[in-house]
């Protein structure tokens, strides 16, 4: 993609301050190919060092009382899939967390079925419940729209929540939820083998990282999720984007990041 296209999709979304840094300087043009970002006229500093926590699994925290009686009485899904097709068919069918009384159907995720991108939301709303396909509706679309900006057909990455079911009212997720729904999700992760993970949102980053930073501390860090070591970048979740357009920037950013650990 030119740099005038990207910078064309970048100012439909509203995200207008962006200029090329000098290109024998900025290490981010380097490597990427991609435009970075810079706020004009307001600080020449480097971009935010990025921090690289070296941890094999995800950071353990202690849970809160409550949460740790709810999920001890979680049944563990296990599932015996032997592709990620294979893998919807059992998701469908699951009634392992009383999200499956109240659902329409599940959602699984979209994408091809090995993808070097893999992002993951909170859970289905009532557009995605419909229609079974996740991030549908205004946030979909303006997922899509960064992901073009990034040079990212929406087909050729990999979209899921860390729920396959929508809780009703689009209430948070449960403790005891989010922990029988996890085994789909790390089974998801073991076919797609992504080269970077993108957590969308704070339930997501939260639940993936079992910690209950807050985002804003989370953003900017590269971590390691899983046996592979996979890298795993926090940003907001689009839906967050859609009422805070002024942070539109931030997920650029933090989209670029996950970007250069693709070459990494
Ligand atoms: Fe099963 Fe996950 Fe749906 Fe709960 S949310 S019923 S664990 S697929």
């Amino acid at each position: 993609m030119s740099d005038i296209n990207r910078a064309e999709i970048l100012k439909q979304m509203g995200i207008t301050q962006w200029v090329l840094r000098d290109a024998g300087t900025d290490p981010v043009s380097v490597e990427t190919g991609v435009a970075a970002p810079v706020v004009p006229a307001v600080t020449t500093a480097p971009p935010s060092p990025e921090v690289v926590l070296a941890q094999p699994e995800p950071v353990a925290v202690e849970p809160a009382p409550s949460a740790t009686a709810d999920i001890a009485e979680t049944p563990r899904i296990v599932s015996g899939a032997v592709s990620l097709e294979a893998l919807r068919v059992e998701v469908q069918a699951c009634e392992a967390c009383g999200l499956s009384g109240s659902r329409s159907q599940t959602v699984f995720g979209s994408g091809p079925e090995r993808s070097d991108w893999l992002f993951v939301g909170e859970a289905p709303g009532q557009q995605e419940d419909r229609q079974g396909l996740p991030f549908v509706g205004r946030a979909g679309s303006l997922l899509t729209q960064m992901l073009l900006a990034l040079g990212q057909p929406r087909e050729q990455v990999y979209i899921s929540n860390t729920l396959k079911c929508r809780p009703p009212g689009n209430r948070d997720p449960m403790p005891d939820e989010l922990a029988a729904c996890e085994p789909f999700l790390l089974r998801q992760i073991e076919f797609l083998q992504p080269k970077v993970i993108v957590a969308l949102g704070r339930i997501s980053a939260q639940a993936l990282l079992k910690t209950e930073q807050p985002l804003g501390r989370m953003r900017g860090q590269v971590y390691r999720y899983g046996p592979d070591n996979i890298p795993l970048i926090v940003t907001y979740h689009p839906a967050y984007l859609l009422r805070n357009p002024a942070d539109k920037h931030k997920v650029w950013e933090d989209l670029l990041l996950a970007n250069r650990q693709m070459a990494g």
